[in-house]
């Protein structure tokens, strides 16, 4: 865990350099916060989440008589984690059999990448897992899909050219029948302005509950969080299209941009059930409020 926290650190330097630079003089006063509005919308914070941060520490600072402005970056790092903390929530598997999972998102924003550091998360935590590759017309896709199934040492149904929703149907129908815990299916993610996709990925959902009633019990999008305020963009047009149940934020290391987090907060807040902050396996974890806060303020 610790870890963890000097990589997410590490990886949020850059979003907080600009914010933990405002807190270096010696007064409070209308500057301060100037800069801090300046540097929270270039951190894409976004226009929402800013003036309420802003409206919030403001009370803070006058409730608790701070004089000093790395008091106020204290107060700051409480009302982000205030903001931030209904985003936290556990990915909860066990209910089901299989609990199924349909992963979406945008090519490019690591969601097969996601779905291995995923599949390795819930091996760890002894769950039997089977990949159902649907992106079946990227040939790209159900290798690298493969590739993880293969080092993760679970099992994979793809098949070449087929049709993603039977593709899924068939992953969920082979986890009932040999008792598998949980079904993760990788779709395509062609951009979302194409109606299209939106079209495939609600079919897919449609016939994983002929497979399953119950079924899908997560829908999850994997976001770019160094896209910043476009990954906003992309949390509402999935959430509106197919009912978000949470988000894997990806490659909070070494952006500028992670003040998104707090936009999704303040606009559409989807719960955040992993964040990324890396390529390899190990490098998913849990989101906690704070100790985002806090490492985006170190
Ligand atoms: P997909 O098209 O959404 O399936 O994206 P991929 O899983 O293929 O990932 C695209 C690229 O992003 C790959 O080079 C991954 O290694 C990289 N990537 C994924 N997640 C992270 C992350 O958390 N941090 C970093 N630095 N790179 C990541």
């Amino acid at each position: 865990r610790e870890r963890w926290m000097d990589r997410l650190r590490g990886g949020l330097q850059k979003t907080g350099a600009g914010i933990t630079q405002v807190f270096v003089g010696t007064r409070i006063d209308d500057h301060l916060y100037e800069e801090l509005e300046a540097a929270l919308l270039m951190a894409d914070t976004g226009v929402k989440a800013t003036e309420h941060l802003l409206q919030d520490l403001k009370r803070r600072v006058k409730d608790s008589k701070a004089t000093d402005p790395q008091q106020v970056k204290t107060l700051l790092a409480d009302a982000l984690t205030d903001l931030l903390k209904p985003l936290e929530k556990a990915l909860v598997v066990g209910q089901y059999q299989p609990t199924v999972v349909m992963v979406v998102g945008v090519n490019g924003a690591g969601k097969t990448t996601s779905i291995g550091k995923l599949t390795r998360h819930l091996a760890d935590a002894e769950q039997s897992v089977l990949l159902a590759a649907a992106d079946t017309f990227r040939a790209a896709a159900r290798e690298q899909l493969a590739v993880w199934a293969d080092r993760n040492r679970v099992e994979i149904v793809s098949q070449e050219g087929a049709d993603p929703a039977a593709v899924t149907f068939d992953a969920v129908s082979a986890a009932k029948a040999r008792g598998r815990d949980v079904v993760i299916a990788d779709t395509a993610g062609r951009l979302p302005t194409q109606l299209h996709l939106m079209e495939e990925l609600k079919k897919i959902r449609r016939v994983i509950a002929k497979a399953d009633l119950t079924a899908p019990h997560e829908v999850l999008l994997v976001v770019d969080g160094n896209t910043g305020q476009n990954a906003l963009t992309q949390v509402k047009a999935f959430d509106d299209a197919l009912t978000l149940t949470g988000l894997i934020v990806t490659k909070l290391d070494g952006t500028a941009k992670g003040g998104v987090l707090a936009a999704i907060a303040r606009e559409r807040p989807v719960p955040v059930y992993f964040i990324g902050v890396g390529e390899k396996l190990e490098d998913l974890e849990t989101f906690d409020a704070r100790e985002f806060a806090q490492a985006l303020l170190s």
